[in-house]
């Protein structure tokens, strides 16, 4: 019962007149920008591509007129596509007819290399459908050429605030199915496993009747507790190990993006986000498409004066920085929460009435069931571990949170390895019921980095090595011969 969650009804925001399209977001960083200052491109032309990721596309959502340079009466404007940041600009946006930005001779080339299964591929990358995959493990862009051994398709959404399956079905449910048909026309004989929140409701009936004949998918049931929906979670239940190739998950979402690129051959340009927390006046969904002024949602949403904006869900997003001007390519919601400010009044002697506490200890735990309200306060700074043990109850990867943080504390990165920070799949529970306020996840997420940048380091100077000692062979072997 949390104060702040979206309605499920979904609601359509007026058109804007200029779009702000970040050139960065979690996943992508378009630096390869395609568009001039100046140009006027179409709904569904291609502004930029990401390069390190098989050259997903930035899309036009709307025509209009691009603009490039820095604009002083504009701030923050313009391209920095060399440091992956900036945004481009569409000014004097309309709502016209957009079209698929694929060249004629490259769909002839695919067919000729690929038959076909390519061109699904190549559609859904173009168009941008592809952008809403993700590797189980990794959460990285999967190889759209790859073949998966299993793929997860979830209709279930359960972080607080971001947006919910259930609303991206609302009144899309063939769209939905169709979009399933085409997602297996793109398997040969793996699996497809569909998680549900209730595989005997109707709802899954209605999607069994829709498919019946045309698409194999096994449903799946999980529990509604944050974060059983996590693909990593879902891959391991399964059964599905990392070393026997790719598992590809995709939310709702993408299933409709598939259909849309696959059945309409319509780019991908629009977006069901939520806007939820208790910094919103009436917490809901929202049609918008990248590039939409975030200023634009909160003159009509935030009802609190300061408010700390959020990208994503209350326990993985991240905080929008002070000038966020356009929803990026991968937003899938906006937590608003209040911001504290002042210490609150008499705030030592009420910790946790308004909200429930893992540890039973505070006022909170005397209360029945309550609507809880959420701010950005922390009450109180950061401590040392106290060895509560509560983040290994906690966590779903079945870890031991402190034993890490331990490690890492005294940079004893190879024992953290062993203590299987690998498995972590950052979904912040740890971080959010320790009562010493260490911002675990965070700290596993830099480890994790780390790590696989010194494993990337040993691999590249071992391949140096090889190449090296090959050299000098072939040098000696070349000797020996003139000899
Ligand atoms: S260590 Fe923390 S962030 Fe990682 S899976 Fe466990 S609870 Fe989640
Ligand atoms: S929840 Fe925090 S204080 Fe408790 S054991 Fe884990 S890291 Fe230590």
């Amino acid at each position: 019962m949390l104060q702040g969650r979206p309605e499920r009804a979904v609601k359509v925001m007026p058109e804007p007149e200029v779009l702000n399209l970040p050139l960065r977001s979690r996943r992508f960083v378009f630096s390869d920008v395609s568009v001039e200052d100046g140009q006027r491109v179409s709904s569904g032309d291609i502004l930029a591509k990401d390069p390190n990721n098989y050259a997903v596309p930035l899309l036009a959502p709307r025509a209009g007129l691009v603009r490039l340079k820095k604009d002083e009466n504009a701030a923050p404007a313009a391209v920095d596509a060399s440091r992956g940041g900036g945004h481009i600009i569409i000014d004097d946006v309309a709502n016209l007819e957009e079209h698929a930005d694929i060249a004629k001779e490259e769909l002839e080339h695919i067919e000729r290399e690929m038959g076909a299964g390519g061109i699904k591929r190549y559609k859904l990358l173009v168009l941008g459908a592809w952008q809403f995959f993700y590797d189980a493990y990794t959460g990285a862009l999967p190889d759209p050429q790859g073949t998966p051994q299993a793929i997860i398709v979830s209709t279930v959404s359960l972080e607080p605030f971001v947006a919910r399956g259930d609303a991206q079905l609302h009144k899309r449910l063939f769209n939905f199915t169709r979009g399933l048909e085409q997602l297996q026309s793109l398997l040969e004989y793996q699996p497809m496993y569909l998680v549900m929140p209730d595989i005997k409701s109707e709802l899954a009936n209605r999607i069994r009747d829709h498919i019946r004949g045309y698409a194999w998918a096994k449903m799946l049931e999980i529990p509604l507790t944050y974060p059983y929906d996590d693909f990593a979670i879902l891959a391991r239940r399964l059964g599905l190990r990392r070393d026997k190739g790719p598992v590809w998950a995709v939310r709702t979402e993408g299933v409709l993006a598939i259909d849309r690129a696959l059945t309409l051959t319509k780019p991908c340009t629009v977006r069901i986000i939520s806007i939820g927390g208790t910094g919103v006046n009436s917490p809901a969904h929202i049609k918008v498409m990248p590039g939409y002024p975030i200023d634009k949602i909160r003159d009509t949403y935030v009802s609190e004066p300061a408010a700390r904006m959020i990208d994503g869900g209350i326990l993985t997003g991240e905080a929008l920085g002070q000038e966020p001007v356009g929803i990026d390519t991968e937003c899938r919601g906006i937590t608003v929460l209040g911001e504290l400010q002042d210490r609150e009044f008499l705030g030592f002697a009420r910790p946790g009435w308004d909200r429930s506490c893992y540890a039973a200890c505070y006022l909170s735990s005397l209360r029945k069931r309550f609507r809880e309200r959420f701010t950005t306060g922390m009450r109180g700074e950061g401590r040392p571990c106290i060895s509560c043990n509560f983040c290994e109850e906690v966590c779903p990867a079945g870890i031991m949170p402190h034993l890490i943080h331990k490690y890492l504390y005294r940079d004893l990165i190879e024992e953290a390895e062993q203590a299987r920070i690998d498995l972590c799949v950052e979904c912040g529970l740890c971080s959010f019921v320790c009562p010493s306020k260490l911002d675990l996840r965070q700290e596993f997420i830099d480890a994790k980095k780390l790590i696989e940048q010194e494993k990337e380091e040993i691999r590249q100077e071992q391949e140096r090595q090889e190449k090296l000692r090959q050299e000098e062979a072939a040098k000696r072997s070349a000797e020996e011969k003139s000899e």
